[in-house]
């Protein structure tokens, strides 16, 4: 059963590459880095587009549904914040629609808030707002949505994934 996490235990300290991105979370925005010259979009926020290196930069907000596209189930956890939490999941999120033109995905990272049976490589999620004591920070987790097609989830006893429909 996985556990709620101590935002009070966590300070938010954001760079300037990363301001917008926490800004736009605080209004319940999701929002990845987009070249203003190429279209480039990805994450996390750098301070130049990786394709054509310029600097004028701007905000592409996500619809806030995406695909898991790799988890892990995080059974010890490091940070004190995480301790009530474990065993809890991290799920790599793949957001279609910000995806590049070459197909180049965009993924973040983030806690999926159904836990470990809802996990699954192929699983659809939709953007869930966790928010730290006294409006601090928002953080963006995952909401497990269901699945559309097949799903891969990595079976611990037999330490193998396989497939389920
Ligand atoms: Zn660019």
């Amino acid at each position: 059963m996985q556990g709620a996490v101590d935002y009070s235990l966590i300070a938010l300290q954001p760079d300037p590459d990363s301001e917008g991105f926490w800004a736009a979370a605080r209004e319940h925005r999701l929002v990845v880095r987009a070249c203003a010259d190429c279209g480039r979009r990805w994450y996390p926020p750098a301070p130049l587009c990786p394709r054509c290196r310029s600097f004028d930069l701007e905000w592409h907000e996500a619809e806030g549904r995406g695909v898991i596209a790799s988890y892990v189930v995080v059974a010890h956890a490091v940070l004190p914040a995480f301790r009530e939490a474990a065993p809890y999941v991290v799920a790599l999120v793949e957001l279609p629609d910000c995806a590049n033109e070459d197909g180049e995905p965009v993924r973040l990272a983030g806690l999926l808030l159904d836990g470990e049976e809802a996990a699954g490589v192929g699983a659809t999620v939709e953007v869930a707002w966790e928010e730290a004591p006294d409006g601090a920070y928002t953080v963006p987790a995952w909401r497990a949505l269901g699945a559309d097609g097949e799903v891969w989830r990595l079976d611990a006893d037999l330490g193998r994934a396989e497939a389920s429909a």
